[in-house]
């Protein structure tokens, strides 16, 4: 879908390990105060002086996490890092750092990398963290990506994902389900594509739902926004694999149930359309499509007030006993007992 053949093809071998690690890294600058030596050691060296450090790292695999058909390789640098800044804001702390490692097949050029490090400096700023490290290395086959996010916090402003209470409120972050619907969109322009390489897709209809897929934002200002507010959320976590898995991870680890009410799950309007178009029904693609990282969060009842009409969050649900069991309560007022059936890269 997206090739070029006109590019230039440097290879990776010229450059040497060495001198590939400087010619990627030298656009990074350093701009936390806590970070005392960044690139350029056998380590970095870093000073959080009286701040609790959170640390959170993920590994995506090319053919696994992500399809470099559609997927341009400055997205996936931004969405790398996107997705492990999410989690440190799904702990209610500060991301500082991240350090990126990666293994590549000789299959891409040097070109092809200085796009993936385009897009990984463009969410470090975004998210104002510096790149402190990693390693490049060659694979057999295919990209390989290692991204570990730090971050700092005041001990007692981390949320955890234990502390719900039994009637405390269920809050989302944004909406929900559109980076779902914009990989179904993907997948099925991949296809024709394959059938008919001349066809080019008209994808004015689906920018929102693509976008949510291929450039995820992580909610970095939702700890602001709350502290504001004067909220402090007494349980949280992001949401990667989809609403009922993550909802299911809160209370279990709270001991607590849960209603979630269907008619009040945030959708975007181009989500009900092109699932309308699909045939899928917009309420199971909101609670079991992934890859939103939006943020999923309980709140005191008392609290209520503060957050009522503010755009950047929507009330879904509260929490019950845990012997009442987790539900989502149907616009027609029927209990379906949740079930995580979200994304899972295992099993599929
Ligand atoms: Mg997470």
């Amino acid at each position: 879908m997206i090739e070029d053949k006109n590019q230039q093809r440097t290879s990776i071998a010229q450059l040497g390990e060495f001198g590939l690690i400087d010619h990627l890294t030298k656009q990074f600058e350093i701009a936390q105060p806590s970070t005392l030596k960044g690139i350029g050691d056998d380590a970095a060296v870093l000073d959080f002086k009286n701040k609790k450090v959170v640390v959170s790292t993920d590994l995506l695999i090319e053919g696994i996490h992500f399809d470099l058909a559609y997927m341009p390789l400055k997205h996936l640098g931004y969405k790398a890092v996107s997705v492990n800044v999410s989690d440190i804001c799904a702990m209610n702390a500060k991301p500082t750092q991240i350090t990126v490692s990666i293994a590549v097949s000789n299959r891409f050029p040097l070109e092809a990398l200085e796009e993936l490090y385009a897009g990984i400096a463009l969410a470090a700023k975004v998210y104002n963290v510096d790149v402190i490290g990693g390693d490049t290395t060659s694979s057999q086959k295919g990209l390989l990506i290692s991204v570990t996010a730090l971050g700092e916090s005041d001990e007692n402003e981390i949320v955890y994902r234990k502390g719900a209470g039994e009637k405390d409120l269920l809050v989302v972050s944004g909406d929900i389900g559109a980076a779902y619907m914009g990989l179904q969109v993907l997948e099925r322009e991949k296809q024709v594509f394959l059938v008919n390489p001349n066809n080019q897709p008209d994808l004015d209809n689906y920018t929102y739902l693509i976008e949510r897929q291929l450039k995820p934002e992580a909610r970095v200002d939702v700890r602001e926004i709350l502290e504001k507010l004067e909220i402090k959320p007494t349980s949280m976590i992001d949401i990667s694999d989809g609403l009922s898995s993550e909802i299911m991870h809160l209370c279990k680890q709270s001991k607590v149930g849960c209603n979630l009410y269907e008619d009040k799950l945030p959708l975007d309007p181009q989500l009900i359309n092109v699932c309308e178009e699909f045939n899928i029904d917009s309420t199971t693609v909101a609670i079991n499509g992934g890859e939103d990282y939006e943020l999923l969060f309980t709140i005191k009842m008392d609290d209520y007030d503060k957050i009522k009409g503010n755009p950047n969050f929507t009330v879904i649900g509260h929490m019950t006993q845990e012997s009442e069991g987790m539900h989502l309560v149907t616009r027609a007022n029927t209990k379906i007992e949740l079930k995580a059936r979200g994304w899972n890269a295992l099993t599929e």
